[in-house]
């Protein structure tokens, strides 16, 4: 009889609980993915895939249909509020790095349902929803997870190893010995989407675009259906107030002003944290994605970041399923935990920053340098790749 324990455990089907799963599925490894709830969401969060995260993602068959669903962005933009264009950045620059030289423009629920079809027509595949992991344990052989069902029934799963993909109030790394230190941002974001179409009422305006400003940065963002205005907001406030129709209507107009009222599809206003966990490795347990590390979206680099880890952790475990030595794994954290502070973070804190400006000589040296950087294709090309986050993958060779 086979040995139901032989497979690896999954905590959270998110984009990295899912992508992990499809990737040691593709390489023959048995998976069981476990998932509190009862339904995966389909709501607006990540929806940015940089170009090597699409790489990645073409060599499990799940890139294809997420270009189908999306829109893709060869340009993204830095501008001023007032004055307009600062630079256009081009990842038509990146045609010889990578097979996808542009930003896809996709809501990250899309990926997740087209992954979770893969694992649940796997036959090696096991997708347990409604299983809220509470602990984990292991021993020499085995990982043990023990989970809540919603009529309070508890059970256990075994397998050999786990990965811990369970967001950022990972119960998988409050159970291990790891410190989750950094800080939580000042500002409140909020991201209001609306089927209004800025790309037709502002001059030359990219799908992506930051834009700066001394009193209030903004981003839009396109998607293939709605445009996203996040917007940073004073902390003081309360959900009910920051949410408040009228507000979001009073903010938009600043924004740009229009006759007709914003219509508002979706909105949510959230804190945003810059931690990363100081192990992502204990033993037969690794952590992956936001359980791993937690960065604010200015450049999209959260749920692609986990999506690099997923990847890299799955080619590493599969080589110890194999047969090799298992301290390969550290590997991966030395690698990735790199990744996450010296790129993720501090380009994200970067970019805030910089948007966060006030300093009129400051702003306008920036805004001096970008220009230049677009001018010069050498050092316009160097920008885009480490913005696409191709270099970070690209310096991970020398990460022993
Ligand atoms: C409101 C919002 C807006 C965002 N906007 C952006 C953005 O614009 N750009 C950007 O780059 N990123 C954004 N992010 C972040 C991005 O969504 C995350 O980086 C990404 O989802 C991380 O993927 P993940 O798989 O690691 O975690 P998650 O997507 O959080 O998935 C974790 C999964 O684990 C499950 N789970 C949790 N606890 C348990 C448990 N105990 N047992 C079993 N299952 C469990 C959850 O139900 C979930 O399905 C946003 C996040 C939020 C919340």
């Amino acid at each position: 009889m086979a040995d139901e324990t032989n497979r690896v455990l999954v905590a959270g089907a998110g984009p990295v609980g899912l992508v992990a799963t499809v990737a040691l599925l593709a390489r023959g490894i048995p998976v069981t993915l476990l998932e509190a709830s009862p339904e995966l969401p389909i709501d607006l969060r990540a929806s940015t895939f940089h170009p090597p995260t699409l790489d990645f993602l073409a060599t499990l068959d799940l890139a294809a249909p997420l270009i189908e669903r999306g829109l893709k962005c060869p340009i993204w933009q830095f501008r001023d509020r007032k004055a307009g264009v600062i630079a256009d950045f081009d990842l038509g620059l990146l045609a010889d790095e990578t097979d996808h030289p542009y930003r896809l423009q996709c809501e990250q629920w899309k990926l997740t349902e087209h992954a979770r079809e893969r694992v649940e027509a796997h036959p090696d595949g096991i997708f347990l929803r409604d299983f809220e992991v509470t602990e984990v344990a292991q021993d020499g052989d085995h990982v043990t997870v023990t989970g809540t069902r919603p009529d309070g029934s508890i059970e256990q799963v075994r397998g050999r190893y786990l990965i811990g993909a369970d967001g950022a109030r990972s119960v998988v790394r409050k159970q291990l010995p790891v410190n989750f230190e950094g800080m939580t941002i000042p500002e409140i974001f909020l991201s209001m989407s609306t089927p209004f179409r800025y790309d037709k009422a502002m001059e030359g305006l990219a799908n992506i675009a930051y834009i700066t400003d001394p009193t209030e940065w903004l981003v839009l963002l396109r998607t293939p259906t709605l445009w996203r205005v996040l917007l940073p907001t004073d902390p003081n406030q309360s959900d009910e107030q920051i949410l408040d129709p009228a507000t979001i209507e009073a903010r938009l107009q600043q924004v740009l002003p229009q006759p007709q009222p914003y219509e508002i599809e979706h909105k949510t206003a959230y804190r945003v944290h810059e931690r990363v966990a100081d192990k992502y490795v204990h033993g037969r347990i690794f952590l992956a994605g936001d359980a791993a590390h937690l960065n604010n979206p200015l450049g999209g680099m959260g749920m692609n970041g986990g999506i690099h880890d997923a990847m890299n952790l799955t080619d590493k475990l599969a080589q110890v399923w194999q047969g090799a030595d298992p301290d390969l794994m550290g590997r991966y954290e030395r690698q990735r935990r790199k990744v996450a502070i010296e790129t993720v973070q501090a380009q994200a804190l970067r970019n805030r920053t910089v948007l966060n400006e006030t300093d009129p000589a400051k702003r306008a040296a920036y805004h001096d340098e970008l220009r230049k950087t677009v001018a010069d294709p050498v050092a316009h090309k160097a920008y885009v790749m480490k913005s696409s986050m191709l270099q970070s993958l690209r310096d991970l060779d020398a990460v022993k």
